[in-house]
């Protein structure tokens, strides 16, 4: 029997025989479950017990709600080889990248343990005679996220841990395709304690994302997800009025020049552009060499790495790569190298005819390599979201740095380099969020906020850390005095000077 992933509303779960889409195993193709597919009343629903339980979690002392977060770590802990399982099932990547993915997650719920130390507020006595002043930030009601597919624990755990800590109640949509490990991480915040309704998941498609962009009730949107999609979410958001922060998607560059340690950035390009099948948002997916000379060896020895790579089933551990989400995805990565060819980039590894023996219907394609790609080529322009990484060819750093600027995203990059005073200007000069120096993937630890730059963020507060704080309250600012303090005015008509 097909197994039928619902929602969870009220701290019940909850299945109301809708809409449904298969759920596959990308390793194999084959439907591993179904998901049913939320109506707007299954949402309203989700949004009225979330409404129904802000007034009592608005008043719970932040100490207390960290305790259910400290009980929640704990269990995360505890389950993480179920929740890793259902991450690989259904997303395809290799159980040790779960393991990864799932750590970052709970990395965000140890900040969101220590919340109440960034509730504090800021105090200014005698702001004026005999006047004090406060700020303090007040949670802001029910608020929404929704998420994608490619880190199906750790984006929600990017979200509502924060956003429950400041006090809100939650509505969580994750992604269709994946949508398991979100909806049993949720059980176990109950588990841990979580009153009903504090944190409500629905599942489903653009209907369900709709009702949450257009209900008076909900405050909040944060998302992550693909960037035309993003852009939409934020224009509704704000044409309704509503707060949003929308994380849209990415090219990301590094540059290698021409005194990098060959090896090590070798190393980090293949975890960086084949790790998790290319479907991260922080992959590497353009290697711009400095001169012909590296760029040669960095070509050769990609190219004997990849040879070696092992790919297969994700719930195999013993695998490096795993499939794309879905035949779909596939055959957009396929379309995307067929047209690199085309265009008349050099073609160096070949991953279209890959066949992982015992999985021939998995949604695999294999590492990818191009080398002399110019600007212009769709596989340079265009998100792949695949296991293909691009050389570009430059003469010098600037021009690199100047490629960099001109693309639409601005995510992720990162150099690699000996020379300080190159990576210090770089650093400087660079219009990208999240920048590393000798690191392919500087993603932000959880006690910093993670965002990119240009069309890869909608929004002015990035995702977790410090700004999730700003994000998920409002800051209110008091000003007060006691007449009976002995400070008496008369009227005045004008501002005191
Ligand atoms: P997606 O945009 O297709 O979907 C994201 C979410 O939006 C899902 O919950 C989906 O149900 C919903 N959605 C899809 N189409 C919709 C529509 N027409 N109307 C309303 N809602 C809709 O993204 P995806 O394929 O799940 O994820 C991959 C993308 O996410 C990539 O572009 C990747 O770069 C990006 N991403 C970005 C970050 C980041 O931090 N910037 C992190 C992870 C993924």
């Amino acid at each position: 029997m097909t197994q039928t992933v619902g929602h969870f509303i009220g701290g019940e779960n909850v299945l109301t025989q809708g809409r449904t889409q298969p759920i596959y195993n990308p390793s194999t193709g084959e439907v591993c479950g179904e998901v049913e597919l939320a109506s707007v009343a299954t949402v309203e629903q989700a949004i009225a017990n979330a409404q129904a339980a802000y007034p009592a979690w608005r008043n719970t002392p932040p100490a207390k709600r960290a305790q259910v977060m400290f009980r929640f770590k704990m269990l995360l802990e505890q389950k993480s080889d179920e929740i890793c399982q259902a991450i690989s099932r259904e997303h395809g990547k290799v159980l040790h990248d779960a393991a990864g993915e799932l750590q970052r997650g709970i990395e965000n719920v140890e900040f969101a343990c220590g919340i109440p130390q960034l509730l504090k507020g800021e105090h200014s006595k005698n702001a004026g005679p005999a006047i004090d002043s406060w700020s303090e930030f007040q949670p802001l009601g029910v608020v929404a996220g929704i998420t994608p597919f490619n880190f199906p624990a750790m984006v929600p755990l990017w979200m509502w841990p924060a956003a429950i800590m400041c006090g809100n109640t939650f509505v969580l949509k994750p992604s269709e395709r994946d949508p398991s490990s979100a909806l049993m991480i949720a059980q176990l915040a109950m588990e841990a304690g979580l009153p009903a309704g504090v944190l409500n998941v629905v599942n489903g498609d653009k209907e369900a994302v709709d009702t949450l962009l257009q209900s008076p009730t909900v405050q909040a949107v944060s998302f992550v997800g693909s960037t035309p999609i993003a852009q939409y979410i934020y224009e509704q958001a704000a044409a309704n009025g509503k707060r949003c922060q929308a994380l849209g998607g990415a090219k990301n560059h590094s540059i290698l020049m021409p005194d990098a340690d060959l090896d090590n950035a070798v190393n980090a390009l293949m975890g960086a552009a084949y790790g998790s099948c290319g479907e991260r948002c922080m992959a590497i997916s353009v290697a711009v060499a400095v001169g012909d000379e590296i760029a040669d060896k960095l070509v050769a020895s990609l190219k004997e790495k990849i040879a070696d790579l092992k790919v297969g089933s994700g719930l195999d551990n013993s695998n490096e790569m795993g499939p794309l989400i879905t035949a779909q995805a596939r055959d957009r990565v396929l379309g995307y190298i067929n047209a690199g060819v085309e265009q008349g980039a050099e073609l160096v590894v070949d991953g279209r005819n890959i066949v992982v023996p015992g999985h021939e219907n998995g949604y695999f394609v294999g590492a990818t390599l191009f080398d002399r790609v110019t600007e212009d080529m769709t596989i340079y322009t265009d998100e792949i979201f695949g296991p293909v990484l691009v050389v570009v060819r430059v003469d010098n750093l600037q021009q690199g740095i100047d490629l960099i600027n001109r693309h639409e995203y601005g995510n992720g990059t990162c150099i690699f380099t000996r020379d300080g005073e190159a990576a210090r200007y770089f650093c400087d000069q660079i219009l990208v969020g999240m920048v590393g120096v000798n690191v392919p993937l500087p993603v932000p630890v959880s006690y910093h906020s993670f965002g990119g730059w240009k069309r890869s963020l909608f929004g002015d507060l990035s995702a977790y850390g410090p700004d999730a704080i700003r994000f998920y309250s409002r800051r209110k600012t008091i000003t007060q005095r006691w007449p009976s303090s002995g400070v008496r005015e008369g009227v005045t008509y004008s501002f005191p000077s």
